[in-house]
């Protein structure tokens, strides 16, 4: 089976794969905090760690990092793990920090014991003051050397939950003049009376990120823990966290880290998405203009799509802003092969047939996808006056305008060739009708001389008497700015753009009505389509998940 070339992140595997490392201590993890939603950003952590799975058939942990009751809840690990599972991914284990509280506060008495931790019970200012800075030493707790006995007295009332949230922390005792900041004697644990959404009020002290994380992956024997590059400073406290808890004859996990991907025109920080939805610039997390996996999901983007996308870019080491145009350029690509082509129009203008009989109807035989054959054909009612796009038609126009003009000729798709005799105007002077008459003969498919006559102008269509009015949401970038939030004198809700969203009624043949929701369809010459879960069964609501680039007649 062929394997791409290895990306810096595979080279770490393959250098410790000759040297200490067995395939069979590879073993990855995905460690999302349910605190929002998945985002595109969440999507190449997810294809680096699960693709480093497949690669070489090792366990990935889903592990929910839940360690902070005030902002998580269950309705987000719902939604993780669907959004992981439509992405193609299966994770070997289920894990949750909040599993290891037990072992984390058996170790952290251990510390305490060792003189590796004691309890603080400044105010956090007071402690973030004495944290000095880079250049300049932090000044040491008046409670750094409180007695072991002391500690685990206060520590137990922590746990009891018999003081106040901020009365006291629990910190490693490490340096104070480290030149790393975070290895000043940072916070292990904080009181907080909140209810957790697994653990309940069993547990009224939390630990902190980088207590929980190392050792989530000692205690689940993660070899490699990858995570993005802001954390390269937390390294170094990771590491010493894990070298006092590490047993010989254990797999002591490695943190490495890779850039973080950004989307052009978007946030992805479920921090300020959340933002987004709380105030109401767009319905929830599941928008079709949220860059979240199921935004993108209910916009008609598919799993492939994603996985391209996120292959493409790749794992970097430096951070970089990726263009949105790639993203639309993935899902256009996969839609192109699996979408069925069909016909509807979106700003109608109505075109009479006058020599085609009144009442007849024709049901013309329309072929699905000209890239499959396997997709079939279905039949599309054609009728004395159908709807075409007000822009295909006008009344005088250059030799370049390849759609319909007054006594110019255009063919209709799957139809017949039509030529425009005449416009009707309104009082103002509008364009409300236009008068055509068709060649007889001129049916596509039919073998005829006139149906294999060439006329340089194809439309879409649809017959006015069978449309299926339907509700068509045009979506356009969430934020005016390539980099909303990369600003350092604005906030980046300042760029949202205040027209994202544009509804129209459209007018589509009516084998759509067999469309289910989240399927995709093509139509022709404007774009892909999926039909939004608010359909309901008097109309049909479709999203654009993209406009088509090309289009095969313009
Ligand atoms: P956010 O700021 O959106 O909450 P996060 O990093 O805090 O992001 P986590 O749920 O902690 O979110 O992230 C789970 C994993 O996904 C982490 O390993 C994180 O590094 C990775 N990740 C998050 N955002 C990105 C991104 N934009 N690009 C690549 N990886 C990301
Ligand atoms: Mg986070
Ligand atoms: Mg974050």
């Amino acid at each position: 089976e062929e394997k791409e070339p290895l990306n810096f992140i595979e080279h770490i595997i393959e250098d410790d794969l000759k040297e200490n490392y067995t395939v069979n201590d590879l073993h990855f993890r995905f460690p999302p905090e349910p605190n929002g939603y998945l985002h595109i950003g969440h999507a190449s952590s997810i294809c680096l760690n699960f693709g480093l799975g497949l690669r070489y058939n090792a366990p990935v942990n889903l592990r929910f990092d839940d360690t902070n009751p005030a902002k998580e809840e269950q309705e987000f690990v719902d939604a993780i793990k669907k959004d992981i599972s439509w992405l193609g991914y299966t994770w070997a284990n289920e894990c949750y920090a909040s599993d290891y509280f037990q072992q984390l506060y058996d170790w952290a008495v251990q510390f305490i014991k060792e003189g590796k931790a004691y309890v603080d019970s400044q105010s956090s200012e007071a402690i973030a003051e004495q944290k000095g800075t880079p250049n300049k030493p932090g000044v040491e707790s008046p409670f750094r050397n409180r007695s072991v006995d002391e500690n685990l007295e206060l520590f137990e009332q922590m746990k009891n939950g018999d003081v106040e949230e901020g009365a006291h922390v629990l910190r490693a005792k490490i340096d104070m003049t480290s030149s790393n900041m975070l290895m000043r004697d940072p916070v292990m644990y904080r009181v907080l009376h909140k209810h957790h959404h697994r653990t309940g009020t069993d547990w009224k002290i939390f630990p902190m990120y980088d207590w929980t994380h190392g050792e989530s992956d000692y205690i689940e024997q993660v070899s490699h823990s990858f995570c993005t590059l802001e954390f390269l400073p937390h390294r170094e406290l990771y590491d010493w966290f894990l070298d006092q808890v590490h047993e010989k004859d254990k797999l002591r996990p490695k943190q490495r880290e890779f850039a973080r991907r950004n989307l052009s025109h978007t946030v992805v920080s479920k921090r300020k998405l959340a933002k987004l939805v709380e105030e109401g610039i767009v319905t929830g997390w599941d928008d079709p203009r949220m860059p979240t996996i199921s935004g993108l999901r209910r916009r008609g983007y598919t799993a492939d799509a994603i996985r391209n996308f996120a292959d493409s870019i790749g794992v970097g080491k430096r951070e970089n802003l990726i263009d949105v145009t790639h993203l639309e350029y993935n899902i256009r690509e996969d839609l192109n092969k699996k979408a069925s082509r069909v016909m509807a129009v979106l700003d109608p203008l109505k075109v009479v047939i006058t020599n085609y009989p009144e009442g007849k109807e024709e049901w013309l035989d329309a072929e699905n996808n000209p890239g499959d054959e396997a997709a079939g054909s279905r039949k599309v009612p054609f009728s004395r006056e159908i709807y075409i796009e007000k822009e295909d038609f006008r009344e005088e126009a250059n030799r370049k305008f390849f759609r319909l003009k007054l006594d110019g000729e255009v063919r209709l798709k799957n139809a017949y060739i039509i030529k425009a005799e005449k416009a009707i105007k309104d009082e103002n002077g509008n364009i409300v009708e236009v008068h055509c008459t068709y060649d007889t003969d001129s049916q596509s498919g039919s073998g005829t001389e006139a149906s294999l006559r060439k006329v340089k102008g194809t439309l879409h269509w649809v017959s006015v008497a069978h449309a299926l009015p339907v509700e068509v949401r045009l979506y356009d970038r969430l934020f005016t700015d390539a980099a909303p939030d990369a600003h350092k004198d604005k906030d980046f809700m300042e760029f949202v753009n205040t027209n994202s969203l544009e509804v129209v009624t459209g007018y589509a043949e009516p084998s759509l009505k067999e469309l289910e929701v989240e399927d995709t369809v093509q139509f022709q010459r404007i774009g892909y389509f999926t039909v939004d879960r608010d359909s309901t069964a008097a109309r049909m609501v479709f999203n654009r998940t993209v406009a088509l680039r090309d289009s095969w007649a313009k």
